[in-house]
């Protein structure tokens, strides 16, 4: 029996066995993180580079249209007009925008998109990230609010000068969907599409029954913190561990709550498990700025999701790891991480 193993961006393994499965993989760099699509087959699929190019093209034409670090991508656009006048945009990034709203409603705000002038204060994304002022806090918090955008037909406009937009939080997930979707179109009915903790796995006869999800740990750099079973569907995560700087000792990470307008705590980690990818990707992060005990009941009140939660804690003035997860995962997540010290 053919026994095959990968570690996917260290965050998960992802593990098929069966008879006679071949893989055919090819990896990319998009959206600033490696991206790997596997096709699972018997022999070799004609042409399958070419869908896999296709696939990683559509990906890369999302990015292009949505990053806010590039002036003149869509979103660009959009920021550098807040307060003068709206920009036609793209169906695909209408539509990332409308979930992103949607999301931001269901969160209370928790998942807002019009975070960028706290993103651009702390700097996350550069070299020299710095904590601000408290002042300088207020100010750009006063910026931030989804439900000031404006839209007509596909016509988006930020009605304030300053305010801006980052759809770093879901654009991701959205463009893993629309890679499964061309490698869905050429009839592969074995493979997945992963990206930077964001994956969609398609399970045919060949794969199902036979794949788990290893759960990064979140303070240990090779560990893993969980596994379970997953056939098909998405897995979004986010964490504090992605990108972030230390000053004396503490850390400021780039998920910020944008109602206090300072990296969310106490969460440290969030797996969420949901039908499409897009939907994974905005729930982890809102999920992590909810905090465990919010952010659970947003999950279990959500159709077809589940999510693993690791947060810190403080006991007698020791930090430890803890961790909540949803019902409908509950039995079947294996966690081996012990409560102790951090
Ligand atoms: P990753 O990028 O590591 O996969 P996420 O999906 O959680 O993690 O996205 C984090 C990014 O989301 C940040 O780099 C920032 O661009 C954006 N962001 C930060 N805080 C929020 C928030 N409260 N709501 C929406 N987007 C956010
Ligand atoms: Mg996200």
């Amino acid at each position: 029996m053919l026994r095959l193993f990968f570690v996917i961006f260290l965050i998960f393994f992802f593990e098929c066995s069966g008879n006679d499965v071949q893989l055919f993989e090819k990896t990319r760099i998009v959206m600033d993180t490696l991206v790997s699509i596997t096709i699972y087959a018997k022999q070799e699929p004609e042409d399958w580079q070419q869908h896999v190019e296709q696939a990683f093209e559509t990906m890369q034409r999302i990015e292009d249209l949505a990053t806010s670090f590039n002036d003149s991508s869509e979103v660009g656009q959009l920021n550098l007009n807040a307060g003068h006048r709206g920009i036609s945009v793209h169906k695909d990034v209408l539509e990332i925008i409308k979930q992103a709203q949607e999301v931001g409603e269901n969160s209370d705000g928790a998942f807002d998109v019009t975070v960028l002038p706290l993103l651009r204060l702390w700097n996350f994304k550069s070299s020299n990230p710095r904590v601000p002022t408290q002042d300088e806090v207020l100010e750009k918090r006063g910026l931030v609010d989804f439900r000031r955008i404006v839209i007509n037909d596909n016509n988006v406009f930020l009605p304030e000068v300053n305010m801006g937009m980052d759809l770093g939080a879901i654009a991701k997930g959205y463009a893993v969907d629309k890679a499964v979707e061309v490698l869905e179109k050429y009839d592969y009915k074995n493979f997945m599409v992963e990206a930077g903790g964001d994956l969609r796995a398609i399970a045919g006869e060949l794969t199902r029954g036979q794949r788990t999800i290893w759960v990064r740990h979140p303070r240990k750099v090779a560990g893993f913190f969980a596994k379970i079973k997953m056939d098909e569907g998405a897995v979004a995560s986010s964490g504090d561990y992605e990108r972030f700087f230390e000053v004396s000792g503490k850390r400021f990470h780039h998920i910020v709550n944008p109602k206090t307008g300072y990296p969310a705590s106490p969460v440290v980690s969030v797996t969420i498990f949901s039908e499409t990818t897009v939907l994974a990707d905005a729930y982890a992060t809102a999920v992590f700025v909810l905090g465990p005990e919010k952010g659970l009941d947003f999950i279990e009140k959500l159709p077809e999701t589940e999510g693993l939660i690791v947060y810190q804690k403080e006991i007698d003035s020791d930090l430890i790891l803890d961790w909540k997860v949803s019902k409908g995962i509950a039995r079947d997540l294996e966690i081996f991480n012990q409560k102790g010290n951090l």
